[in-house]
């Protein structure tokens, strides 16, 4: 069998030997080897053939989940996940591996397999790590960068941290299931929600979750803003081609924030390539945005909808349970001893975001801690005025809609059905656009909140009234009554 593929083998090393040659004057690689395009490319074609002899199982097991690193002098270099996995391709496959290389590289004299290093490549933190502070050494041979994993993940942002509850169930779910499965599930995995809602947290989680599993594979964590900023760094240094094989040789890419780059188009293409490469390679793409892919404006329509195709997830505010839940879960973690009526008074009156909650526990922790004295709701409330005063600002959609209704002395009801006659639309409209100036509600979700209108409705509602506000001057009185007595 073996002897066959050698001879089978001659005309190959003939074939593929001049292509190869002309790979190895590549100036992409800055050492000389063949550029990680076209070695993936033919790695492609030697594990087919492979498959074809051993067979699907075996090559499922221990073929599939290696990694080619480089081909140089002579030797391809593999990557294995885990040492077990090392030892048995190189004691059971490297032989035959070597053989059919050689077929398709030409050039392949012996192969080597090692242990892959854990690679994530992400930004640190949230907001701290602007992309002018970026002094990796990113660019590294075959593009791959080697970063301490533990060094950029935040340690507390673990499943096991996240506190579950009706809102962000089924978020959570799909999220662990991802992180856990061996297989590409969920492609691409699409979180949404608003601000402070635990998107990053559970990016993270999941990141940690398959460094921790399978050590193996390659994750790449990093914001919308810094792929922009090492795009736009690759565009300047012309080095594109090291860029996209950096981030197109991983094996899960996860990139939060992907509503950063709307009406970024150059940007927005090369996301779009490097997604469908990775797509359709069967390698995990994780995406996460403040809006649902629909709602993303300023994104192009194509790859909106791409972003629609696997799972999308979102992330509801965090209901009055899943606030004291949390609220009890941290104190706890901070080890400091806050009277339950304190947690039920701050989950009651931090209705905004999770991020806001846990400011205003960590101050009234510190405070406990610095005068050692118990915390009351009435020193709670002293020392979180600001916060709830803000907190209260927030203005409902229903609150509008009674509002608006009793104003133009027409039901309630009217908000929400479908008749159109002039008397009930124009009041309708007004509550459209002010649902649209008051709270930071997207369109579709006006439209929804209205009785399932359609997005397009409610644009078109809130150009009438911005329209009518400058040229009709009772429709602007209305509106700045309303408005003043909704935000009192
Ligand atoms: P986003 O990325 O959606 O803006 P983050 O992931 O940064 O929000 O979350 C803000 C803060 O709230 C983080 O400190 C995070 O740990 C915390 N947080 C959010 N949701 C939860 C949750 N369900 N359980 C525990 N902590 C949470
Ligand atoms: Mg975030």
């Amino acid at each position: 069998m073996s002897a066959d593929h050698e001879n089978e083998a001659v005309p190959n090393v003939m074939t593929y030997f001049a292509g190869v040659e002309q790979r190895v004057q590549d100036p992409v690689d800055p050492e000389g080897g063949t550029s990680m395009a076209d070695l993936e490319n033919v790695w492609g074609r030697v594990t087919e053939r492979l498959r074809h002899d051993i067979g699907d199982a075996a090559w499922r097991n221990w073929i599939k989940p290696l990694r080619v690193s480089r081909l140089q002098d002579g030797t391809l270099t593999l990557e294995a996940g885990s040492s077990l996995a090392r030892d048995r391709v190189s004691s059971q496959y490297a032989d035959r591996l070597r053989v059919i290389s050689a077929a398709e590289y030409g050039i392949v004299k012996q192969v080597e397999v090692k242990l892959a290093a854990p690679t994530i490549i992400e930004n640190r933190g949230n907001d701290s790590d602007r992309p002018a502070a970026d002094a990796d050494g990113y660019k590294a041979p075959h593009g791959t960068v080697s970063h301490d994993l533990t060094a950029g993940l935040d340690p507390r942002y673990t499943f096991a941290n996240f506190v579950v509850g009706k809102p962000n169930e089924l978020a959570f779910a799909v999220a662990r299931r991802t992180a856990e499965s061996e297989r590409v599930s969920f492609n691409p995995l699409f979180l949404y929600g608003g601000v402070g809602l635990g998107k990053t947290h559970l990016m993270h989680a999941i990141a940690w979750q398959i460094w921790r599993q399978s050590p193996g594979r390659k994750v790449m964590y990093l914001s919308a803003e810094k792929f922009m900023y090492r795009f736009v760094r690759a565009l300047r240094f012309r080095d594109t081609m090291s860029f996209k094989e950096q981030f197109r040789s991983v094996d899960v890419l996860m990139i939060d924030d992907v509503q950063f780059i709307s009406g970024k188009e150059s940007t927005q293409d090369e996301f779009f390539h490097t997604f469908n490469a990775l797509v359709e390679g069967g390698r995990q793409v994780i995406v996460s945005a403040d809006k649902s892919p629909t709602d993303l404006e300023g994104m192009e329509e194509r790859l909106r909808s791409r972003l629609g195709w696997g799972m999308v997830a979102d992330i509801h505010p965090a209901d009055y349970e899943l606030r004291l839940g949390i609220l009890q879960a941290k104190a706890e973690q901070m080890q400091v001893r806050i009277p339950d009526k304190v947690l039920e008074f701050l989950a009651h009156r931090i209705a905004s975001n999770v991020r806001e909650l846990e400011g205003a526990l960590n101050r009234i922790a510190a405070h406990a801690m610095l005068i050692g004295r118990e915390i009351t709701i009435e020193s709670a409330a002293d020392l979180l005025s600001d916060l709830l005063r803000a907190s209260s600002r927030q203005i409902s959609i229903d609150a509008i809609q009674n509002r608006v209704a009793s104003h133009y002395g027409v039901r309630v009801a009217e908000m929400f059905s479908p008749r159109r006659a002039r008397n009930i639309a124009r009041p309708r409209q007004v509550a459209m656009f002010l649902a649209k100036n008051l709270t930071s509600l997207s369109y579709p979700e006006i439209g929804r909140q209205f009785g399932g209108r359609d997005h397009t409705t409610v644009m078109h509602a809130v150009r009438t009234i911005e329209g009518l506000v400058n040229s009709d001057h009772a429709v602007a009185e209305d509106v700045q009554l309303l408005k003043s007595l909704l935000s009192a």
